[in-house]
């Protein structure tokens, strides 16, 4: 059973005692499995709460993690420094879900990508996230370039993966005409899939959250500290935690975590991948993924299609100082319209919509670490989980939990107390006529299209606010919805988005943000000229 006590100021003095007697029982009893008891303390604004164990991290691997330990009879609370589900990598990557032929054999990026990849086409069936197996391409300009794709067929047949093969140019250049048509090779990988990898981590959050687990954002970890009973005790910026045991998922931040719960520090390397993401409008010039042959610091710069129809290309490999530093940049953007002008000679960036980066967690071991934390009892993680970790998540999730849950000695629910995920519906942009005039029949918010590039309906932005872990900002919306991810980049729409936050979580206009902290979208005085029906006195 979970149980969030929510106090109010005036009840804090009333139920203090009753809850700091409990909280000490269950801190004496070395026993918090009853479930999540918030507390406020009187003399302060700092929130405890206690849980059996606690997530640093709500990435792919933090939700996939906390939907697989939703299973068990036990209290469990994800934080995360940002403001929603998928801030970090696991909104800015290139969406493979990779077949596992890079790796190398005997390592745990081996392991848990192809154990992965297989199991994503029944996941994302189940939680309604949109996948296709599109098929790979990686190819080569010259005989060395195909000595690497040998080796790589090599990796991959030794990994277990199926229906690999080598086409020579000819070959090739049927299967994708738009080529270059200098290539010399190439390793042809029918298994490589695309998904949306956002969407993926929002619905594994909202099947958490639904059997019990609590997420909690704007948290981010300053301290963990073992505390004399046993238990980890968890500092933010507001709150404290403690838990008996804690989970690393912090993704680049993993290394800084992984020093505050252990003596032996862990060194990692920042790798910056900048993209350009082009426009629906923009002609496929390919059907599958194509890559080009992978070097020492990553698989290379590709043009992939996306699962929304959209065109990426990218990503660089930068080392930078700074985890948190998505900036993109001139030579870099060149860099890649270089580099994937190799591929596609047709390559144009006029259709361009945008240009993200995110930030490879590589350890300087080159593999995952998942597991225990090496002499610290009841602490685990998953760091350095660099590409391809979206790919691996679900194993990794999987494995992970069934260590912590047999250390633990938890107990799995009956198979009747999982609540499913509701089915979703089919978004409006891709319904029939019939369909759609059958849902705006049913609710006519349908009928209120509020995004026109991406034809995101009035509706589904409400239902995006009212999921499980709903959005809460602008960038939250968008990545639910699409509303905003069009060509016009959110101009039309916006200001309708905000006000529909606004209203749904019954704050200000000017409290809605786009992506949490200050990045708010109007002043003040303009949000009260605008509640006051727009009449300047
Ligand atoms: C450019 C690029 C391309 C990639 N392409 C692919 C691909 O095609 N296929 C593939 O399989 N993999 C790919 N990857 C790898 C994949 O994106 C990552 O392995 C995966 O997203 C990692 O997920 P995560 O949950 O471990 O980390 P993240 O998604 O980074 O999540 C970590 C979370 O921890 C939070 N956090 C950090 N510090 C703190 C703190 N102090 N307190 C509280 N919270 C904190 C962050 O806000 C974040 O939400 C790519 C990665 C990059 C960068």
């Amino acid at each position: 059973m979970v149980v969030i006590m929510q106090v109010t100021p005036c009840e804090i003095l009333v139920n203090y005692t009753i809850q700091q007697a409990l909280f000490q029982y269950y801190r004496c009893a070395g026993d918090l499995k009853y479930g999540i008891l918030a507390i406020k303390k009187s003399e302060g604004s700092v929130r405890y709460m206690t849980t059996d164990i606690l997530i640093i991290g709500a990435g792919i691997t933090g939700t996939a993690l906390a939907r697989e330990i939703s299973r068990y009879d036990v209290s469990c609370v994800v934080i995360d420094r940002a403001c929603d589900v998928a801030e970090g990598a696991t909104k800015a990557n290139s969406g493979i879900v990779h077949a596992g032929y890079d790796a190398v054999p005997g390592t745990l990026k081996a392991k848990y990508n192809v154990a992965g990849a297989a199991a994503y086409p029944g996941l994302c069936r189940e939680l309604g996230v949109p996948y296709r197996c599109c098929g790979a391409l990686v190819i080569g300009f010259d005989e060395a370039d195909e000595a690497t794709l040998r080796d790589l067929l090599e990796r991959g047949i030794r990994n277990g993966v199926e229906g690999l093969r080598i086409l020579d140019h000819d070959d090739v250049l049927k299967m994708e005409p738009n080529l270059n048509p200098e290539v010399h090779s190439a390793l042809y990988v029918p298994t490589s899939a695309i998904v949306s990898p956002y969407e993926l981590a929002f619905a594994l959050a909202d099947d958490a959250a639904l059997n019990g687990v609590v997420f909690r954002f704007d948290q981010p970890v300053r301290s963990v500290e073992k505390t004399d009973s046993g238990c980890w005790k968890v500092c933010t910026d507001t709150d404290q935690y403690e838990c008996r045991a804690v989970v690393n998922c912090a993704g680049a931040s993993g290394a800084e975590i992984h020093n505050m719960i252990s003596d032996n520090p862990l060194e990692m390397i920042h790798r910056r991948g900048q993209y350009y993401l082009l426009d629906r409008a923009e002609r496929q010039p390919f059907e599958m993924t194509v890559f080009q042959c992978p070097s020492r610091m990553g698989k290379g710069v590709l043009v992939s299609p996306t699962v929304h129809g959209n065109l990426l290309l990218g990503p660089t490999a930068e080392d930078i100082g700074d985890p948190l530093d998505t900036a993109t940049t001139a030579e870099g953007l060149a860099e890649i319209l270089q580099k994937a002008g190799r591929t596609w000679p047709g390559i144009s960036t006029r259709t361009n919509i945008t240009n993200f980066s995110g930030i490879r967690a590589h350890l300087t071991t080159g593999d995952f670490m998942v597991g225990p934390v090496s002499g610290c009892e009841n602490a685990y993680e998953a760091v350095g989980i660099e590409s391809p970790g979206l790919s691996s998540a679900p194993a990794i999730a999987e494995d992970l939990c069934r260590m912590i849950a047999g250390e633990m000695k938890w107990q799995r629910k009956d198979d009747d107390r999982i609540r499913p995920v509701p089915a979703r519906e089919k978004a409006f942009s891709t319904m029939t006529a019939e369909e759609r005039s059958e849902m705006v029949r049913k609710d006519p918010l349908y009928g209120n299209i509020i995004c026109r590039c991406e034809t995101v309906t009035e509706a589904e932005i409400r239902q995006a606010v009212r999921r499980p872990v709903g959005a809460r900002t602008i960038d939250g919306v968008k990545r639910r919805t699409r509303a905003g991810m069009g060509r016009c980049q959110g101009g039309f729409c916006l200001p309708r988005v905000a006000a529909i936050i606004a209203e749904e979580t019954g704050c200000s206009l000017a409290e809605v943000t786009k992506d949490g902290g200050n990045s708010r979208i109007l002043a003040e005085p303009l949000d009260a000229f605008l509640k006051g029906g727009g009449d300047c006195e």
